[in-house]
């Protein structure tokens, strides 16, 4: 018989966003709750993502500013950046953000626990125990599970990180030296953001993207807007390009790949001293027993309905594993869900179309909803509202009012279908349009919502009053 102890309502497999957030919300629902974490707490985002990416992009964006002192009347003289002290710092930030979760762990009560677990089927998971002593096991059962294992770089076939010459994200929020070059494979969110910040840095970066456009999830209006900046910085930009895997050439010397133009121009050489290959994630699906259960496992990830809940009852699935949008954000409202579905609260169904995308390069880049593409492709008429930064006097103050914020409504209903922002602080700005989608509310809503002036705020009332053609600054 197993030790009362062993024995939850809830256990948690995988103590990151996603799988922290939902024992926190399970205890605060009244659930026994036990959290099974391989790591250290926080998982991907704050060890090797959000957060470490970010504190690097912040000494970036500031050394920009810096190096921009005199525009604003100011002497800051000879600047320049430090990696080792922009690292230390990094470690600094994200131990006391370690810290504040395991506070938190123990304010709402969870049993953290130390380990790698695998379901021996649906309610049960053995931990073999990580307790820094002697290691064992435990046995845990629970009257449910919530998997949240998360992800890991997925590479090119072909291509095999060594983590000094060709390095996945994970060694770059490791690492604490500058490249002299540096080429970038793949321009989605995560690539984009390191060629920014090391372009701030003085690497000469190559980045190179197989599609037609740089982010590519992102509306084309963004990525074009994107790849003139980058260009203006002096980023080497190589969209439409298929990396030939078979040529690259990695040692001490550096990197040497060739690159085909994927419709069929010329072919080029790129070298560099290091190369970054941020081509994606891989769902965490093997090794965690899934085979002694019903859950099901398509193009990779977990499969799951919009509460969560996988082919199995009573075990759930959220996060990176479960595809959809691969964000902290998403995965810590998917737990809610999960959890408030387990506690029979009938909580919304998830809807990506409501979740913001953000994208921390250098100008931001954030979005919430459909893309004029999308919207074009299921025949969906709609009106387009554009408002660029240059209109906005609080941009002007700041002087950063490259880009544009763009709101695109339909044309039957005025209701905002979604919103594409480029520019300053728009990761900040997206969530009034992401509450426009949840609330279903019409452009005119928007515009007549008073912003304060001078505020970066205004842009999003001045797109809405421009659906309609009326926009006063712009
Ligand atoms: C470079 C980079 C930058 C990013 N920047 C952003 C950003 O700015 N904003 C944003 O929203 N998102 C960002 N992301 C994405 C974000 O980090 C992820 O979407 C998020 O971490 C997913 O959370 P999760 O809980 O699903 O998984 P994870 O955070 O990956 O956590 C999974 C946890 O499960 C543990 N685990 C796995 N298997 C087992 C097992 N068998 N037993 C016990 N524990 C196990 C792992 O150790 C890990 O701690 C970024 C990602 C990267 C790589």
């Amino acid at each position: 018989m197993d030790a009362p102890s062993d024995t939850f309502d809830l256990v948690v497999l995988g103590g990151g966003t996603g799988g922290y957030t939902a024992a926190f919300r399970a205890s605060q629902l009244g659930l026994r709750t036990a959290l099974v974490e391989a790591g250290a707490i926080g998982g991907t985002c704050l060890h090797r993502g959000c957060i470490p990416t970010k504190v690097m992009l912040e000494s970036a964006d500031l050394l920009a500013r810096m190096r921009d002192a005199a525009t604003f009347g100011l002497r800051a003289g000879d600047v320049g950046a430090d990696m080792i002290a922009i690292a230390a710092r990094r470690s600094e930030i994200v131990k006391r953000l370690t810290g504040g979760l395991l506070s938190l762990v123990r304010k709402n009560h969870v049993e953290l626990i130390h380990g790698i677990g695998r379901l021996e089927g649906p309610t049960s998971v053995r931990v073999s125990l990580d307790d820094g002593h002697e290691g064992g096991e435990r046995l845990l059962k629970a009257v449910n599970v919530i998997l949240a294992t998360g992800s890991r770089p997925r590479s090119l076939p072909g291509i095999e990180p060594d983590g000094r010459v060709v390095m996945t994200s994970d060694d770059i929020v490791a690492s604490d030296r500058v490249p002299s070059s540096l080429i970038v494979v793949g321009a989605g969110a995560v690539g984009v953001e390191f060629a920014s910040f090391y372009r701030d840095l003085g690497t000469e970066v190559t980045l190179v993207e197989y599609l037609p456009s740089l982010v590519p999830l992102e509306d084309a209006e963004v990525g074009r807007t994107l790849e003139r900046s980058f260009r203006r910085r002096g980023i080497t930009v190589v969209t439409n390009a298929r990396l030939d895997t078979a040529s690259l050439v990695a040692n001490e010397a550096g990197v040497t790949v060739m690159v085909d133009s994927a419709s069929g121009g010329e072919r080029r050489e790129l070298h560099a001293e290091r190369m970054l290959v941020a081509t994606g994630r891989a769902a965490n699906t093997s090794g965690i027993g899934l085979e002694s259960t019903d859950v099901e496992v398509v193009a990779g990830v977990v499969k799951v309905d919009p509460l969560m809940r996988t082919h199995e009852e009573h075990v759930f699935a959220i996060g990176d594993m479960v595809g959809g949008l691969l964000l902290a954000h998403a995965a810590a409202h998917e737990g809610i869900v999960a959890v408030e579905t387990i506690a029979g609260l009938a909580p919304q169904p998830v809807d990506y179309n409501v979740m913001p995308r953000a994208t921390y390069c250098r100008p931001q880049i954030a979005s919430v909803g459909r893309t004029e593409e999308e919207l074009k492709r299921d025949g969906v008429p709609y009106v387009s509202g554009r408002f660029p930064w240059l209109g906005s006097a609080k941009a002007v103050i700041g002087g950063d009012h490259e880009g544009f914020a763009k709101i695109l409504s339909s044309t039957a209903t005025d209701q905002v279908l979604g919103v594409h922002l480029i520019g300053p602080h728009v990761t900040d700005l997206v969530s009034e349009g992401a509450l426009a989608l949840i609330l279903a509310a019409d452009a005119s809503v928007l515009a007549h919502t008073v912003h304060p002036h001078p505020s970066l705020s205004e842009a999003l009332a001045e797109a809405a009053m421009a659906v309609s053609g009326q926009s006063i600054n712009a």
